[in-house]
């Protein structure tokens, strides 16, 4: 066989790069991927799925889709653009806008990720001591370097906590390039989110997902902005970007809110048990969360992860990223029995 060296094809940006690290790790009680652990009903599924015709595309524009989030959010369908999961939407605005990409840190990986995928400067700034916005540090880059996108994921992943609405408010102002909040974990949040904002602010993006909230096999988030950012952005959206499973059980699932509804609830009351009991474990310090997970700090986190996953509960080992960090994700109140009980035994 001909011999190539298929690296020194590869765009140097590529080579350098190392891939999401969504590895599939055996185990009993699954919490690290921020799951919500809630299906969405199985015979609504068979019910809706029944429907799909195979052969054909599906609609381009997710018409019934947008006109449903539109009604729930108060905002017109040419306000709103679907993605095939949020993730998608990322790659979608830094294609359309370039860098700078501008992102506090640690945050979600993604941002950093696409940007140098499409070979775009990304500024990572770290947050401050109360893993707040350091709007100084912040400011001087929105002013120094003109980011064209400003990327904050408020919940933010890892560390669970909102930031300060002043201070992101103070990034939008002085920004001249388009700033995004990544409200991914918003449903969970006594905060009221930047939603409300959107008609003061042409350079406002909000990015919502339905992964968080027991849908995350459909892929499906979406953004809503001004009708010009979409117009632009839709044009480097592949054509088929959501399929017509997702986009119908999408639209069946977010009609029947009671379910959803009532599983949030549940996972925002078990995510203040979990913090309560956390707190009484030895050697283990948690942090208050808006989210759906709990980021939590303790003396030898890989040690911990290991015996944790021996007694077959998955976490996220965050300790590359926040040093001393493990993050759960809140289940069901069984799973995080289970859970509470490994910690505190594995740490005796
Ligand atoms: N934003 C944030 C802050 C996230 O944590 C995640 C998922 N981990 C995403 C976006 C991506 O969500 P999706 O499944 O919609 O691609």
């Amino acid at each position: 066989m001909k011999k190539i060296d298929i690296k020194r094809l590869v765009r140097p940006n590529i080579r350098s790069l190392r891939a999401y690290n969504a590895k599939e790790i055996p185990c009993r009680v699954k919490l690290d991927a921020n799951e919500s652990p809630y299906a969405w009903d199985p015979r609504k599924v068979a019910e809706v799925s029944r429907m799909i015709k195979t052969n054909r595309y599906p609609d381009p524009e997710a018409k019934e889709l947008k006109k449903l989030i539109g009604k729930r959010f108060g905002v017109k369908p040419e306000c709103i653009l679907q993605g095939n999961g949020s993730d998608e939407l990322i790659y979608y605005l830094i294609t359309t806008f370039g860098g700078p990409v501008l992102y506090p840190v640690p945050t979600f990986s993604m941002y950093g990720i696409i940007s140098r995928a499409l070979g775009e400067r990304d500024i990572p700034v770290p947050l401050d001591r109360e893993f707040d916005i350091h709007i100084e540090k912040m400011m001087r880059v929105v002013k120094k370097d003109k980011p064209k996108l400003i990327f904050l994921s408020s919940p933010n992943n890892p560390t669970g906590n909102c930031f300060s609405a002043e201070k992101i408010l103070k990034l939008i102002e002085a920004s001249k390039g388009i700033v995004v909040v990544d409200e991914a974990y918003q449903p969970f949040s006594s905060e009221k989110g930047f939603l409300p904002l959107l008609k003061d602010y042409r350079n406002l993006v909000i990015m919502r997902t339905l992964s968080k909230i027991g849908l995350a096999a459909l892929r499906l988030g979406f953004m809503i902005a001004d009708p010009a950012i979409m117009g632009e952005v839709n044009k480097v959206r592949l054509p088929f970007n959501v399929n017509s499973l997702s986009q119908e059980l999408a639209v069946a699932a977010l009609k029947d809110t009671k379910g959803l509804n009532a599983a949030i609830k549940t996972i925002v009351s078990e995510r203040e048990r979990f913090l309560r009991e956390m707190e009484r474990i030895e050697g283990v310090a948690p942090y208050p969360s808006e989210a759906n997970f709990i980021l939590f700090r303790v003396k030898d986190p890989d040690r911990l992860y290991r015996k944790l996953l021996k007694k077959g509960v998955l976490v996220r080992n965050m300790n590359d990223g926040i040093r001393g960090c493990l993050r759960v994700t809140v289940g069901t109140p069984v799973e995080n029995t289970a859970f509470l009980k490994a910690l505190s035994q594995s740490l005796k």
